[in-house]
């Protein structure tokens, strides 16, 4: 069996989705899950990016020990050190260099000559190699360059020490047998090429991300980059736990195989689907809510009497349980904090308390607390770290379908004093939203608003996603209760404060650049 590295790009490719912002507690939540995963490379953003950016590549850096932590960085020498400051106390600190290499992107974006582009990228790589003992580099826009160009330059930045050479579909352009075609003709016609690891790089534009990253795989390439839930840039990148599962169902015909824990796909894909609030489609492979359903009644009687009649892939080999009752209302602070470790969260003994007292409230009103209700008043407590910014005291919703929708809101600010407000929509949200808009004085825009429930029931727990923008910038927030009115309240506020941090860290940024 071959050995195929997953290299991670969640946090940088996939945090560049439309409408999508991590902060810091985000971003090391998602690392440590990917961790736990077994990606082998986790790219965690763009150190030279910003400084939020920076901070939060740091702090994953210093944490996971398990995974090579990697930022990207184009082919300056400021960027380069950045990253290095970013990464250096990792267990094994990796740059991603990259610079375009097609003519397009040469003559309208770089307005380099090919030479140019040649002796930069050469720099850049050995420059990078005084301080990183892996630096692995990237081809931008791959697909579209001239093949033997491509040849040369890569036959350059190996002589200058490249460890890993990636050829991106940076627009999503290829097609699975063009694209193996070019791992092939890099293979015949670079010097050294077996001495480094090729590395490939889907879009899903065409929808052939994962396809194109599989024909990588046969025509040689032993790194495929990608990320959770396919998320990512326009219409996303390859999804991991889909090439992932495809290696492993059809290692027949593969012959490679990846380091992932695969039980653990489940819960790496509700984690970074609650953190970004890019909901997973239900037909998604591998982890979409209906990928284990079967509907039809031929294919239902086929798996009652034997699975692998209609059933490809086991729930459970990617870690799909049924949501098992696990505590109520007499469970005690032991088990509860038991329950939490064994999903996988480390939380202080303040954080338990805090928490506890929330799953006591919430215990009191439903039955039976549940897994996923559980991560949801973790997610919802533990990485909420706006809270000197607005803070919601109180709502009041009147409702009747014969009367106007009036809502009052109760609000502190960050100074601490309680702002009141009254306002009517055409309906309860929309009265609530008029009022909380009120209150903050701020022409908000809602831009996007949805609504889950977290596990099944009628006193299922509700998850509102909304995405806002204020002066032509967006953010999003997401807040959960029981009551749908008190679960969109809070995520409107989220979204707000986390403008407020993003406005906060911009203004610092300024100052440092001054
Ligand atoms: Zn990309």
């Amino acid at each position: 069996m071959r050995k195929i590295n997953i290299f991670d790009t969640t946090l940088r490719d996939g945090e560049q989705s439309a409408g999508v912002n991590l902060n810091l507690h985000e971003k090391l939540e998602i690392a440590r899950q990917l961790e736990r995963l077994g990606v082998d490379i986790i790219e965690a953003g763009f150190p030279a990016a910003s400084k939020g950016d920076f901070q939060a590549i740091q702090a994953i850096a210093q944490t996971v020990r398990n995974c090579s932590v990697t930022g990207l960085s184009r082919s300056v020498q400021s960027d380069i050190d950045a990253a290095w400051e970013a990464l250096k106390d990792g267990a094994e600190p990796r740059l991603h260099v990259f610079i375009a290499t097609s003519p397009i992107h040469m003559q309208y974006k770089l307005r380099m000559t090919p030479e140019q582009v040649i002796e930069t990228a050469v720099e850049s790589v050995r420059y990078a190699k005084k301080y990183f003992p892996i630096v692995q580099w990237s081809a931008e826009d791959a697909c579209r360059s001239d093949l033997p160009f491509l040849a040369t330059i890569v036959e350059r930045v190996i002589e200058a020490g490249a460890n890993v050479i990636n050829i991106p579909d940076t627009v999503g352009y290829i097609t699975p047998k063009q694209y193996g075609d070019i791992f092939s003709f890099l293979k015949e016609n670079v010097r050294n090429i077996e001495k480094i690891s090729l590395s490939a790089h889907c879009h899903d534009d065409l929808g052939m991300a994962v396809a194109n990253s599989l024909a990588a795989i046969e025509a040689g390439a032993t790194q495929i980059e990608g990320t959770v839930n396919g998320i990512g840039e326009r219409a996303g990148n390859a999804a991991i736990e889909e090439v992932a599962v495809a290696l492993y169902i059809r290692r027949d015909y593969y012959q490679a195989e990846t380091r992932l824990n695969l039980q653990e796909i489940k819960r790496t894909s509700n984690l970074v689907s609650k953190l970004t609030g890019m909901i997973v489609p239900p037909n998604k492979a591998i982890v979409g809510k209906n990928a284990f359903a079967h509907e039809s009644g031929i294919h239902q009687d086929g798996v009652l009497k034997e699975k692998t009649t209609y059933e490809i892939i086991s729930p459970q080999l990617v870690g799909v349980q049924s949501n098992a009752m696990v505590l109520g209302k007499h469970s005690g602070r032991h088990a509860f904090r038991t329950r939490i470790q064994e999903l996988g969260y480390s939380l202080t003994d303040e954080e338990v308390n805090r928490l506890f007292g929330r799953f006591k409230d919430l215990a009191d009103k439903k039955k039976d607390i549940t897994d996923d209700d559980l991560i949801a008043l973790i997610l919802d407590e533990k990485l909420d770290t706006y809270k000197n910014f607005y803070q919601l005291c109180s709502i009041q919703v009147q409702y009747g379908t014969n009367q106007i929708p009036t809502a009052v809101v109760v609000l502190k600010n960050g100074e601490g004093n309680d702002i009141q407000e009254a306002a009517t929509g055409a309906g309860s949200v929309e009265a609530l939203y008029n009022a909380l808009e009120k209150a903050l004085q701020l022409p908000v825009t809602l831009l996007d608003y949805r609504i889950e429930s977290v596990g099944s029931g009628r006193d299922a727990l509700a998850q509102v996603y909304v995405k806002v923008s204020l002066d032509g910038k967006e953010a999003s927030g997401r807040g959960t209760a029981q009551d749908v009115l008190e679960a969109s309240a809070k995520a409107y506020i989220h979204a707000v404060n986390r403008m407020f941090v993003i406005e906060k860290m911009r203004e610092e940024q300024a100052l440092a650049a001054q």
